[in-house]
């Protein structure tokens, strides 16, 4: 049981993340947790995440959604969490997985709005419509989750709808996040990257790459880090970034971040470290055309390069379009630059183009990060 509630944390992790490409709803994690009403349980369960992750993920027909996590510090030690529950949100602080906050006050609205991103919580915020005027003029940028029939389920505070809408990111946000920046503090999960400390903790950690980092807080007009609340420094442009999709039977099945710092692997199994992994999504035959490394993607003055790196070749779709008759195609060892519009095709109906090009919707349901929960952990309210 320990160990099965343990695999359903691990798939949830993989789900919770501060990048600001990626990110697709800002919630308060000790919020969504204490939503007794989703399956009757404990005062508190970390499980209730994943299933709140899990209707995101039915609202946008789309696999693998990450949402960004608001986590009040109190949280760390929360007794109503069991000690498992409480060692993995400490793990996704240090990781910067989350942002942890002495007094989060409105920093959920704050990272939504300077994102645009959806907020999904039952709290009303009627004294902030002034300064966050979307919150009543968009509807679908606030939804509460709400027990449904097969889980929970969406209902939009203004507008009744249940679909998340994404906003623009305000101009703020947008020259915030055309900077990097660095938090003074050693060993900042959030905004670090040097800063010694020298700490053993320090020694496991990634450096967190620069094109991922959260949009900093505002205060008086101050970029600083929301979690120390120190000035931040500005170190230099962000890189430049590219978010493409892979779409599998017609399912936007994962998004990832191509930087110019690092080509991309996407194939059946690729070897290479941040490769993209397919062989979950396939079919026998699917699997026997696909290598383990199929193509490689490259971030190159701003242009996506595409090579075919495997045994058996790929197609340019250009445009996205779906006539045999344009399909260009890519042997082994050739590259090509993709175009705005166009996609690459490994295998007929695996695809990989630019995220905001492909659309995603398919006639069944993306994969549940609550696949191995316990039965007992998913008992639903009747109705
Ligand atoms: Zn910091």
């Amino acid at each position: 049981m320990r160990f099965e509630i343990s695999k359903v944390l691990d798939a949830i992790e993989g789900r919770v993340c501060t990048d600001p490409s990626l990110a697709r709803a800002v919630l308060d994690l000790a919020e969504v947790i204490r939503y007794q009403d989703l399956d009757g349980g404990r005062p508190a369960s970390l499980l209730r995440l994943g299933m709140v992750i899990d209707a995101l993920s039915r609202e946008l027909e789309e696999d693998s959604v990450p949402i960004y996590a608001v986590v009040h510090r109190a949280l760390l030690s929360d007794a109503d969490l069991t000690s498992n529950e409480r060692m993995v949100v400490r793990r996704w602080a240090d990781d910067g997985l989350v942002e942890v906050l002495d007094n989060p006050g409105d920093r959920m609205l704050e990272v939504a709005d300077l994102l645009g991103l959806p907020v999904l919580t039952r709290v009303r915020f009627d004294g902030l419509r002034g300064r966050f005027p979307w919150l009543v003029e968009q509807p679908g940028r606030v939804l509460a989750p709400v027990p449904g029939a097969g889980g929970p389920v969406f209902v939009a505070h203004v507008g009744g709808g249940s679909t998340p809408v994404e906003g623009d990111r305000s101009p703020v946000g947008a020259k915030l996040l055309a900077r990097q920046w660095r938090c003074p503090e050693p060993g900042c999960a959030l905004f670090g990257g040097g800063g010694g400390g020298g700490a053993f903790a320090d020694l496991a950690r990634v450096e967190r790459a620069p094109a991922g980092q959260p949009p900093p807080a505002l205060r008086n007009g101050v970029p600083t880090c929301p979690r120390h609340g120190a000035r931040l420094g500005d170190a230099g442009p962000r890189p430049r970034t590219e978010v493409l999709a892979v779409r599998i039977g017609g399912l936007v099945r994962r998004r990832f971040v191509l930087t110019e710092e690092q080509p991309v692997f996407i194939g059946r199994a690729p070897e290479a470290s941040g490769g993209i992994v397919l062989g979950q999504w396939l079919n026998d035959e699917a699997r026997r055309w696909i290598s383990r490394s199929h193509l490689k993607l490259e971030l190159r003055v701003g242009e996506v390069i595409v090579t075919d790196v495997s045994t058996n070749g790929s197609g340019i779709r250009p445009h996205g379009s779906m006539t045999e008759a344009e399909r260009i195609p890519l042997a082994p060892n050739q590259s090509r630059v993709l175009g705005g519009a166009d996609m690459v095709e490994l295998y007929p109906g695996v695809q990989v183009g630019r995220a905001r090009e492909l659309p995603t919707g398919a006639p069944f349901t993306p994969t549940s990060v609550m696949a191995e929960a316990p039965t007992m952990a998913m008992r639903l309210p009747r109705n």
